[in-house]
């Protein structure tokens, strides 16, 4: 009898910093569709963002000390590794060569990263390499417009079980149980104002930004 295919999982972004948002998502989606391992990929520069006030690297470290431990996340940086922009049309067309054909390949993100998902490099290709799941954020509800209608066409499935009946190809969106309306942004304007950031993320990210005085200084990225 052959074994079931291998279930993997993307979750790409400028992680800037990580934080629980990211990382309770992570842990959740992982749950919830069953995947062996979820890929954390840092965007050395993400095309459609300003450049970042903390480097690559000191953000792949940050999150390296987030996920500590946990078992099926992985801090990937085969971004940082590539030369010129990256994709993650890119990165998915990799994780498929290493995986191979028959593995469940999903590229998960937020709902609000998913709104503009139709002006991505290549976005008509996405589902030809992979799922896509779509987690639900606090403070994002709105409709979808009819560009990402046109995108989706007849992808959408209801359940994990259909998703996962094939490679590649569909979209699902979920609502995790601890959805949190936390993020980086938020993160770096109440470090620039000298507040607590504790409980928004892992002790060992605050330590680590606190130890390097990241994000204490205003940057055009933060305007
Ligand atoms: P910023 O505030 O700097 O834009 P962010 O907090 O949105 O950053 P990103 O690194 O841009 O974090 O996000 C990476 C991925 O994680 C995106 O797909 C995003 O939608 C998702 N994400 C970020 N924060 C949350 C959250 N609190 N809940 C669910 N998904 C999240």
């Amino acid at each position: 009898m052959s074994s079931p295919p291998i279930k993997i999982g993307m979750l790409g972004g400028t992680f800037d910093p990580v934080h629980h948002g990211h990382l309770r998502s992570a842990l959740e989606v992982r749950e919830a569709l069953g995947l062996d391992r979820l890929h954390m990929i840092p965007a050395p520069k993400p095309p459609l963002r300003g450049a970042p006030q903390v480097s690559a690297e000191q953000r792949l470290a940050l999150l390296n000390a987030g996920i500590g431990d946990t078992p099926g996340l992985y801090a990937d940086d085969r971004e940082l590794r590539r030369e010129g922009p990256s994709y993650s049309i890119d990165t998915l067309a990799q994780l498929r060569a290493e995986y191979g054909e028959q593995a469940r390949l999903v590229m998960v993100i937020g709902f609000d990263a998913f709104l503009r998902l139709h002006q991505w490099y290549r976005a008509g290709d996405l589902f030809s390499l992979a799922h896509v799941v779509v987690m639900a954020r606090p403070g994002y509800q709105m409709p979808w417009t009819s560009e990402l209608r046109e995108l989706v066409g007849e992808c959408e499935v209801e359940s994990v079980d259909s998703l996962m009946q094939y490679p590649n190809g569909g979209l699902l969106t979920l609502s995790l149980p601890s959805m949190m309306a936390i993020s980086a942004t938020y993160i770096r304007q109440r470090l620039r104002e000298g507040k607590s950031i504790h409980y928004l993320l892992p002790n060992a990210v605050e330590e680590a930004i606190r130890e390097n005085g990241f994000y204490q200084h205003f940057s055009q990225h933060d305007e």
